[in-house]
This record gives structure tokens, C-alpha cells and sequence, in this order.
């Protein structure tokens, strides 16, 4: 049997989540205040995601502030930052715009967050 420690980041309360798992499996999760708790506790149990947010080179000189659309797996976040290392951008560029397609195989884009002329 094994116990993970998560602090739930859902809300400020920051709940101290006990999950015990046995062969990979969760059989039960403590220390949660409410049910949001439990899904992120799972998902940092089982699926840990983080959203990517970095800078890339444009090619008018300075950098374009940019980020994934959706959070990715946090086992890929080394190999999509590597990916984005020698990309750079022609403005213009607008908020929200896709700048990477399909970043490190996620199936999910790296977008604009700021607007370039
Ligand atoms: S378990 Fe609920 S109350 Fe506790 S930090 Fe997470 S979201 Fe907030």
C-alpha cells in the first residue's frame, strides 16, 4: 500500500488529500472538503496535467508570450518546451491564435497570449 500527499489547488483552502493506492489503484482518498477535491486528487493521482505557458522567438525581434490551450500531460511538458526551443513566429499575431499545432502529440495547440503588430 502507498500514500500520496496532494494539496488540492482547486480552491484557497489548499485541503491536504491522502490517497492510498494499492498496485496503482486508489482505494480511497481522505482529507478532501469538498467533491472537487476528489477529481483533482484523482487526476494528480492518475493523470497529472499542467498547462504549458513559456515564450517564442519572433522573427521581428523580442518574444511572443505563449501557452497550451488546454493543460497537457505533465510527463510531456520537458518535450514540448524542447519543441518550442527553435520556433519563431511572423507577426502578426493575435490572442488566441494557433501557434503550435498539436505540441508534442497532445492533440492540444499552443496559443497567443499577446497581440504582436
Ligand atoms: S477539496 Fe474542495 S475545499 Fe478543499 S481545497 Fe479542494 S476545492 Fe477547496
Amino acid at each position: 500500500m502507498e500514500t500520496k500527499k496532494i494539496t488540492c489547488i482547486v480552491c484557497p483552502k489548499g485541503c491536504q488529500i491522502q490517497v492510498k493506492l494499492n498496485n496503482g489503484e486508489i482505494v480511497s482518498i481522505e482529507g478532501y472538503e469538498c467533491k472537487r477535491g476528489i477529481d483533482y486528487a484523482k487526476n494528480e493521482v492518475l493523470d497529472p496535467r499542467r498547462t504549458l505557458t513559456t515564450t517564442l522567438k519572433l522573427s521581428t525581434g523580442g518574444v511572443l508570450p505563449v501557452r497550451t490551450k488546454e493543460p497537457i500531460p505533465k510527463k510531456l511538458l520537458k518535450k514540448a518546451m524542447l519543441e518550442t526551443k527553435d520556433i519563431i513566429v511572423e507577426p502578426p499575431v493575435k490572442v488566441g491564435d494557433v501557434v503550435v499545432e498539436n505540441i508534442a502529440g497532445t492533440g492540444i495547440d499552443l496559443i497567443a497570449t499577446g497581440n504582436v503588430e
